[in-house]
């Protein structure tokens, strides 16, 4: 009942020539997929890559937003700038934002509902370090992770995705097993159960955290893995189309 998604996260990657490459590569061979592509370049690429979508099955995303909507703010983008030009999804509240740029809940709270306000579907990412995991406290900080970014929205739970990334398997080769990974989205879908008991069902839960090819089938026939979110593997065409194939 809920479609896979698989958002391919570019990070800080890509020139105007790799991303074209790679951007067509994906059209080429997603007319033949039965599942939501997204591809998420930097914000300097977004126009660019729009354009190329036009008339696909692929969608476009952003890599982050301001939660302000206009004004004097140097350096930031708006989510109704990101609509404007396109995007459909944007990806908030990931590791290395909350990491390297600080980004506490409360941030990511406010992005969200600007997210949600411009119209654009936040990917809202949530995951415990490994000592976290190690402290048996990955599902805790999960959860106070989650219910932050949804403060309030609980009319707006269809309209969000969760990415699930536990930050010791992001960029390093380490993936949570796929009993790991099943049991951390079961347990985040009961979470939404108490922002609401009626959409708990429709949220798509991505995993996210060194999907390749080669694993990628065992964590999406998951019951609770909609899909993935994915790094590295996301700037090979070849990797990515595989997993999308494998969702
Ligand atoms: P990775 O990154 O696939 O390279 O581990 C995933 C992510 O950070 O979204």
């Amino acid at each position: 009942m809920r479609k896979s998604l698989v958002a391919g996260n570019w990070k800080l990657n890509g020139s105007v020539e790799s991303v074209q490459a790679l951007t067509s590569g994906v059209v080429s061979q997603a007319s033949e997929l039965d599942v939501d592509v997204v591809l998420c370049p930097v914000f300097i690429h977004l126009d660019r890559v729009s354009a190329a979508l036009v008339n696909s099955n692929v969608t476009l995303g952003a890599q982050n937003c301001s939660a302000e909507l206009e004004g004097a703010y140097t350096g930031e983008v708006s989510p109704g700038m990101l609509q404007e030009i396109g995007c459909r999804y944007v990806i908030l509240g990931h590791s290395e934002r909350r990491s390297l740029f600080s980004e506490t809940d409360q941030d990511v709270s406010a992005k969200v509902k600007a997210a949600l306000g411009a119209g654009l579907v936040p990917i809202i990412c949530v995951g415990e370090t490994l000592e976290e995991r190690e402290q048996s406290r990955a599902e805790e900080i999960v959860e106070a992770q989650l219910l932050a970014a949804l403060d309030g929205l609980s009319k707006d739970l269809g309209s969000v995705v969760v990415a699930y990334e536990p930050v010791w398997a992001i960029g390093t080769g380490l993936t949570a097993t796929p009993e790991q990974a099943q049991s951390m989205h079961a347990f985040i879908r009961a979470v939404l159960t108490k922002v609401s008991q009626d959409d708990s069902e429709k949220v798509r839960i991505l995993y996210g955290g060194s999907v390749k090819p080669e694993n990628a089938s065992d964590l999406f026939s998951q019951a609770d893995i909609d899909g993935g979110l994915i790094g590295g593997a996301s700037l090979k065409v070849d990797d990515f189309i595989a997993i999308c194939k494998a969702a």
